[in-house]
């Protein structure tokens, strides 16, 4: 399914502001096919592998903390040249720069708290997909 996938997740800051369904939702009427999803909460060594990445980001230790901070909505999509198409459907990072309409602009607080994740390349897209699902929860 490579260029077809992507691994979003609702940050901790839009499940806590109760914001949940209203992106869901968008993101369906968007015309992306939910593949797998999971209500969860990281703890902090889960959110420091998942971010390994950005380790050397002067951000990093505060994003570890706030994505460790509650539960969030991890789930897997499908559409047609998926990470592009998401990224774009959500906006830029920091939501004051997104574009008015995407999840971001609608949802999100600040650059840490943007109330989105989305993948940035096939190959992340399927490692951060294995990080939370099996083959068997994938429909
Ligand atoms: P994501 O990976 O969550 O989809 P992104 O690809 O737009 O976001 P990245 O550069 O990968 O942005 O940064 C990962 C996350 O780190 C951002 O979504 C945000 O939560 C946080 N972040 C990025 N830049 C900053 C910053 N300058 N200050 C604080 N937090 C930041
Ligand atoms: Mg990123």
């Amino acid at each position: 399914m490579a260029g077809k996938i992507t691994l979003t997740m609702i940050k901790p800051e839009a499940v806590r502001n109760g914001n949940t369904g209203k992106i869901l939702d968008k993101i369906i009427e968007g015309g992306f096919r939910i593949v797998a999803m999971k209500y969860l909460k990281l703890t902090r060594a889960q959110a420091e592998q998942f971010y390994f990445v950005h380790r050397e980001r002067p951000f990093y230790k505060d994003l570890v903390e706030f994505m460790s901070s509650g539960p969030i909505v991890a789930t897997i999509l499908h559409k047609d040249n998926a990470i592009e198409a998401y990224r774009s459907f959500i906006g830029s990072t920091n939501p004051k720069e997104a574009a008015p309409g995407t999840i971001r602009a609608l949802y999100g607080t600040n650059i840490q708290e943007n109330a989105v994740h989305g993948s940035d390349s096939d190959e992340n897209a399927i490692i951060e997909a294995a990080f939370f699902f099996s083959a068997l929860e994938r429909f």
